[in-house]
């Protein structure tokens, strides 16, 4: 099968090819769920697009099926994987309107279903969850900070002020609901995966208005083209063939 780029385009960022024509399909998956995904090829090379929230912004974060997204780009031939994620900062010197290329995590997700190995041992070494292969390309192409802790919460409320001050001792740059466990599965899976986290925020307590989903959408909007030139310049940055410690 044909190595393919794999994106998945979280809240805001539904497509990567607005007018264009594309081979919709469907992947069955052994976790319930099948994948609707479309196809299109850039340069000679062939990308995968997964709207994480299904077409519609339907599914909200802590119901996502990651485990068939995951299952079906890999099915697909995807090896590497480019994400974004809508995040709120936890520094004042990282803005609305930043974005961050998270080099670790903290996953404070509970009801969710984490790992590919529930019959067998099989521990997955994430000392470095993201590739970094692939954070260094996106980096060049774009304006974004290159490193940073990504707190996952549960979801779907916001986070209190409480627990952002707990997060915030504990060295975390941003906070999502989305990216856990999908950089972990993808580790799983022996692929590459990096992703674009755009803060649409501050987060409670560091702003003194209340958090709403409107300001988030509007944040979204307004970093939207500059995220999709992002990719695509990744895209054609990225060889198809090559070596990577996260393929073994
Ligand atoms: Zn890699």
């Amino acid at each position: 099968m044909t190595k393919k780029i794999g994106i998945i385009g979280g809240s805001g960022i539904y497509s990567l090819t607005d007018g264009m024509d594309l081979e919709k399909i469907a992947i069955k998956t052994p976790y319930g769920d099948s994948v609707n995904v479309s196809l299109f090829k850039r340069n000679n090379k062939d990308i995968v697009f997964l709207p994480r929230h299904k077409i519609g912004h339907k599914t909200p974060p802590h119901k996502i099926n990651y485990r068939a997204n995951i299952f079906a780009l890999k099915e697909l031939g995807v090896n590497q994987i480019i994400a974004t994620n809508s995040v709120g900062s936890l520094k004042k010197d990282i803005p609305p309107g930043s974005l961050v290329l998270p080099d670790d995590f903290i996953d404070f997700t509970c009801r969710r279903d984490k790992t590919f190995y529930d019959d067998e041992v099989v521990h997955v070494d994430l000392t470095q969850p993201y590739c970094e292969r692939l954070r260094n390309t996106i980096a060049k192409n774009g304006k974004l900070i290159n490193s940073g802790v990504y707190v996952c919460t549960e979801g779907p409320r916001f986070e209190t002020r409480a627990e952002i001050k707990m997060f915030q001792s504990l060295g975390v740059d941003i906070v999502g609901m989305t990216g856990l466990p999908e950089v972990v599965l993808a580790k799983e899976k022996g692929m590459c995966y990096s992703s674009i986290a755009i803060v649409t925020n501050y987060s409670t307590s560091l702003s003194k208005d209340k958090l709403t989903m409107e300001e988030v959408f509007e944040m979204m909007e307004a970093k939207k083209k500059e995220v999709i030139e992002i990719i695509l310049k990744t895209i054609d940055d990225v060889p198809i063939d090559y070596e990577c410690d996260c393929l073994s």
